[in-house]
């Protein structure tokens, strides 16, 4: 898993992560010493939290049993374990905002990731394999690392998603994710599960969903689980597809749907039933968690689109885009310049709605994009959710006038630099200098002179056009900020890490056995440490050169990183001392990875010509079993183990606790 890269985007700020009660079950469950009562005063913290929750114990899967109708009633029936994941999850979509990255749609994304998540429960439950909550968990969160991505890199993910071939194509987009952010979706999503600490088998599960399309029949739990993901994802797909989709991508929906109607070993009639109760929780759900859902869909006129479909592919019907688009230019009205009010909206607000007519039907035929709103409230409130580029409003009107309008919008961040034209029945003096006073852009005189208003507004159009230029000098100012962040986090990452190797350098080690040492005094948990130096690195240098000798170190880095245990972190102390630092592990425990590390040298090869043979190492471990005061202490007496394994012959490893037991007898 690329972990230094999921570092950095945590460091971004901008990964979707659960706030409130979400957080705060995550941070009271990172340890594991926190009681059920805790956990379950948390959630109640949250009441419509609290309601998903028994909602949830209380479905299907487990009906003739009493109903809970407590928190801690649900924790007896799902487990701690399972209600946490699902506060968690819960919270993640309930903290959800709208993103900036255009293009990526973020209704239909939770839409779907719900439909998914509620085809993955029905499943699991008409299987009666494995969890139906955990699969429901899996599937609300199967496709997070793209949310994820879109969060933080919102420009560049914005342009590979303009380019809908590459989407279709998974291998080629998580190449392409891979090659621009050093991280795919799916490892990012298996990341950030990780980090919210859910079990190290959602994390694989989703990250094998991510990482292929294929409806494999599964063999083991992750397999299984994946496949789980992958059929409900069909489902979701059918749930969330509207016009656009293509022939071609129905068939494929309907081949997916048809390989799940068999794996379920159902006929069609059943299998629509299955599938109509997929929607009915995911309308319900929607409902409850504010998604949006399809109200009227009914998976019977799904199949019928899937036979068209497939009949219009065998007759070889194109409806691709670039097809659809070709036939929509040759249908054209001719004449089709470009008008000048193309690309700017205009918000006209007014109280008569004949002068309303009048001034839309203009500005229509001028190529505006035109919002309206009959009077000065619902124009303010038009303003800041449609943020036109320039506002046109009648002065005179009853609930709040265009002075007012003004005023109040010139008070917001969205409406301060609105373009603002004010329609007046007359143009007395006093007027105009009110109309200035209150902020307002320009006036014109009503009934309006449409040469007038056009020559008006293209004043304005060229200050909105200004003020966009200006924004999008700050958003690039901003970007650049943002990239000297990231600049900074890899020359700190750089003064970490050892150039030749690449392995995490002395300065890392000491800092992070330096934490760790404080973490063991409160947990009381093992931890373990290997000092490593090479045999007769010397004569390597003498006899091949220096360079031979790098070599040498290069790969000996390479082949202890392949040998350790995930959790198991090896740094480059010195020339050729390496340590690897073992959390969470006894001196028992620790032979075995040092023993690992010892026969992988040994039975490496390295090729280099003049230079073809294995070089081997002597270990020394040392534990805070031990009774050490320090980690100086510890370091001192793994060293003194590696002097041990050197005058017993080296390739090998020993001891420290065997030096104890000498000077005690001694
Ligand atoms: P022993 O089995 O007793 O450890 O014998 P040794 O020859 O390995 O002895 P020692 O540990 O004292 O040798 C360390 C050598 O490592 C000396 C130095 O020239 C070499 N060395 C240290 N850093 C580097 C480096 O970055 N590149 C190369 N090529 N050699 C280095
Ligand atoms: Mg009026
Ligand atoms: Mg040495
Ligand atoms: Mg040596």
């Amino acid at each position: 898993m690329n972990l230094k890269t999921f570092e950095e985007l945590k460091l971004s700020g901008n990964l979707p992560s659960p706030a409130g009660v979400g957080m705060k079950i995550l941070q009271l469950t990172r340890t594991e010493e926190y009681s059920a009562e805790e956990m379950g005063e948390a959630i109640m913290a949250d009441s419509s939290l609290t309601g998903r929750i028994l909602k949830l114990a209380n479905s299907a899967s487990n009906s003739g049993a009493e109903p809970a109708t407590t928190v801690s009633g649900a924790i007896m029936r799902l487990g701690g374990r399972t209600v946490r994941d699902l506060a968690l999850a819960f919270s993640l979509v309930s903290e959800r905002s709208a993103g900036t990255c255009k293009g990526f749609e973020y209704d239909r994304y939770w839409s779907k990731s719900l439909a998914r998540a509620v085809s993955a429960q029905v499943m699991t439950r008409v299987l009666g394999v494995g969890k139906p909550e955990e699969a429901y968990i899996c599937g609300l969160l199967g496709e997070v690392g793209r949310l994820a991505l879109a969060s933080v890199y919102t420009e560049k993910y914005a342009v590979i998603l303009t380019d809908v071939e590459l989407c279709q194509n998974l291998p080629e987009l998580l190449a392409r994710e891979d090659a621009e952010f050093n991280i795919t979706h799916a490892q990012v999503a298996a990341c950030m599960l990780a980090d919210w600490g859910l079990p190290e088998a959602f994390a694989e599960a989703v990250e094998s969903f991510c990482g292929s399309k294929e409806l494999a029949q599964a063999g083991d739990e992750i397999n299984s689980r994946a496949m789980v993901l992958r059929f409900a994802d069909v489902v979701g797909r059918a749930c969330v597809a509207d016009r656009t989709v293509r022939n071609m991508e129905w068939v494929e929906i309907g081949d997916g749907l048809e390989l799940l109607r068999n794996h379920l070993g159902l006929d069609q009639e059943a299998f629509t039933r299955f599938c109509d109760t997929c929607v009915a929780e995911w309308q319900a759900w929607g409902e409850s968690l504010d998604v949006a859902t399809h109200t009227e869909l009914k998976f019977s006129s799904i199949f019928t689109r899937i036979t068209q479909a497939r009949g219009a592919v065998e007759r070889g019907e194109d409806d691709t885009p670039e097809a659809v688009a070709v036939v929509a230019k040759a249908t054209a009205a001719p004449g089709g310049e470009s008008k000048p009010g193309e690309g700017f909206k205009v918000l006209a607000v007014d109280d008569d709605p004949v002068s309303l007519k009048l001034l839309c039907k203009h500005l229509s035929n001028e190529g505006y994009e035109v919002v309206t709103a009959r009077g000065g409230k619902e124009g303010l409130k038009q303003a800041l959710s449609e943020t036109p580029d320039i506002l046109i409003a009648d002065w005179e009107m009853p609930d709040m006038d265009g002075i007012e309008l003004c005023m109040a919008l010139r008070r917001t961040d969205a409406g301060r630099h609105m373009y603002f034209l004010l329609l007046t029945g007359t143009e007395s003096e006093e007027l105009v200098v009110e109309a200035f006073t209150a902020g307002a852009d320009d006036f014109i005189t009503k009934p309006f002179i449409p040469r007038l208003l056009s020559a008006r507004i293209k004043g304005g159009i060229r200050l909105a056009r200004l003020q966009r230029k200006i924004e999008s000098d700050k958003q690039t100012m901003m970007k650049q900020v943002a990239e000297l962040g990231v600049l900074t986090r890899k020359l700190r990452a750089a003064s970490l890490t050892d150039a030749l190797t690449e392995l995490p350098n002395r300065r890392y080690c000491m800092k992070r056995i330096e934490s760790e040492w404080a973490s063991i005094r409160r947990t009381g948990r093992p931890l373990s440490v290997v000092m490593i130096d090479i045999d007769n690195f010397k004569c390597v240098n003498d006899e091949h050169g220096h360079d031979v000798g790098d070599i040498v170190l290069k790969e000996t880095a390479r082949i202890m990183q392949a040998s350790i245990r995930a959790s198991d972190e090896v740094c480059r102390l010195d020339g050729e001392e390496f340590l690897i630092i073992c959390k969470n592990t006894d001196e028992s425990e620790c032979q075995v990875v040092a023993e690992r590390v010892r026969a992988a040298m040994e039975a490496n090869v390295v090729m280099h010509p003049g230079f073809e043979r294995s070089v081997t190492v002597s270990l020394g471990i040392a534990s805070s079993h031990g009774g050490y005061e320090s980690v100086d202490a510890l370091l001192k007496a793994a060293d003194e183990a590696v002097y041990l394994a050197k005058d017993s012959g080296r390739n090998q490893f020993r001891l420290a606790s065997e030096l104890v037991a000498k000077k005690t007898s001694a």
